[in-house]
């Protein structure tokens, strides 16, 4: 197993690698920003360093003085979390240049998702389906751009190509928008990713979002651990997520299961990984993949009863997957709220001090969250202070205690969405499954 790890993040996800770290018998070393010292793992880890000022761009995002933590303290390894610099293929290479594990596949393999449409053009080639599209970036000649998205038909979703987190989409429904479109969202991206390349994609209507979580070894094995759904989403940010996904069958769910593990053997997957896709009307359409731990990925450990974080580390230190597809049996189902330090209805950050936080308890609930009473809530950062999980033996059961959950749940001090997510828990729509990815903003606008 790994001797020390250097946990690249900060809030939740830094807490729950912390946790896998220290049940592994590893050591671990925090590294933080000068706004989070109060962070609850930087008082848990084995070490801390404080690598630079509030400013991501200074702090988390911060390659040099990350390394230099890593070398400082003797660390083997670096786990990226997501968000910062988990998706990106020159931190990983440096890190393995440094001669140090990156927690996570190989740069090469990063970088070939990290742009989506060669992700697109790579998941043609393995033979999973995906969503019809210009299968080219949009050039300068807007002629060409026209009759292109006119075969493609309207509306159609203009992406950047190496874009990510909801950013960098817009959707045009009529051709004389879109040229002016196709300017704004190149130079959007330009300014967000450093990369001007723009596709356009079919906007599906009513799709819902279905994501594939797979884990694979150095050794070639793959195998996927299931669905989850994740289409209560708001300016394509994740609010609420489930799994399994309602409705989806047993044979639909082995089908694309084995699709997701053949397009792992493909690229040389390694690590935990997720194939996003969009599912509407039967057919799925992969939209990326995301290499890297998801946000939501306790739902699917809730059900699978499989540890995805320290399945990462011991796949990183070099051992086998610890199970097979076999021993990948779905128990139940589990249901995760995003809570976030929000005005409930303008949706505005809103940072402070938590001057109460009561976690809710029972059977089936589990909260990830690094915060405590007394926390002041930076306002530099992502504004997720809590993941609120259930599990039950039903979706029945897992709504009646996220009911429960939410009622119980106390974060005084600040705004937080926590009023949002007890009328989606009670709303009949929700409750009856298979709501598509533009129901919650037709509900909040
Ligand atoms: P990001 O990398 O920024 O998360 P994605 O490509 O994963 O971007 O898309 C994020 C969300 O945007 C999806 O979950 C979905 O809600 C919406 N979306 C993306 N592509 C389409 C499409 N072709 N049609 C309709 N909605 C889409």
């Amino acid at each position: 197993m790994l001797d020390k790890v250097v946990i690249a993040n900060r809030g939740e996800i830094a807490l729950r690698i912390l946790r896998a770290c220290h049940e592994l018998g590893i050591k671990t070393v925090a590294i933080h920003s000068s706004a989070d010292r109060d962070l609850m793992h930087v008082r848990l880890a084995d070490e801390s360093v404080c690598i630079g000022p509030s400013s991501p761009a200074e702090s988390y995002l911060n390659i040099p003085a990350i390394l230099s933590a890593a070398e400082v303290t003797d660390a083997v390894a670096v786990h990226p979390g997501y968000g910062f610099l988990s998706e990106n293929a020159d931190f990983a290479e440096r890190v393995e240049k440094s001669g140090f594990i990156f927690v996570g596949p190989a740069p090469d393999t990063i970088r070939l998702m990290g742009d989506k449409l060669s992700a697109i053009k790579t998941m043609k080639r393995a033979g999973i389906p995906c969503v019809p599209g210009s299968d080219a970036v949009l050039g300068d000649d807007m002629s060409d751009n026209i009759k292109v998205v006119r075969d493609i038909g309207y509306p159609v979703i203009l992406k950047a190509s190496g874009g990510g987190g909801g950013r960098g989409m817009r959707v045009v429904h009529a051709e004389a928008a879109l040229p002016s479109a196709i300017g704004l969202t190149r130079r959007e991206a330009l300014s967000a990713f450093k990369n001007d390349s723009v596709y356009a994609e079919k906007f599906l209507e009513r799709p819902r979002h279905v994501e594939f979580q797979v884990m694979a070894d150095m050794h070639g094995n793959a195998v996927c651990l299931g669905e989850r759904d994740c289409s209560m989403q708001r300016r394509h940010q994740k609010v609420i997520e489930e799994a399994p996904a309602p409705g989806i069958d047993q044979e639909t769910r082995n089908m694309m299961s084995q699709r997701c593990v053949d397009a792992c053997r493909e690229i040389n997957y390694r690590g935990a990984g997720t194939f996003e896709f969009l599912y509407q009307d039967g057919e799925f359409y992969f939209i990326e993949m995301n290499t890297r731990v998801q946000v939501e990925h306790p739902v699917t450990e809730l059900v699978t009863g499989i540890d995805i974080v320290r399945e990462q580390l011991s796949i990183a230190a070099g051992n086998r997957l610890s199970f097979a597809q076999a021993d990948v049996v779905l128990r139940g189902h589990a249901i995760e709220c995003r809570i976030n330090a929000e005005d409930p209805v303008l949706f505005r950050p809103s940072p402070g001090t938590i001057e109460l936080f009561h976690p809710p308890g029972g059977p089936g609930v589990r909260v990830d969250s690094h915060v405590y009473s007394g926390y002041i809530v930076p306002p530099y950062y992502d504004s997720l202070i809590a993941k609120l999980l259930v599990h039950g033996d039903s979706r029945r059961t897992a709504l009646a205690r996220m009911s429960n959950a939410l009622s119980e749940i106390v974060v005084d001090g600040i705004d937080t969405n926590i009023p949002l997510h007890r009328d989606l828990i009670d709303d009949a729509a929700f409750a009856a499954g298979g709501t598509d990815i533009h129901y919650l903003e037709g509900k909040t606008t």
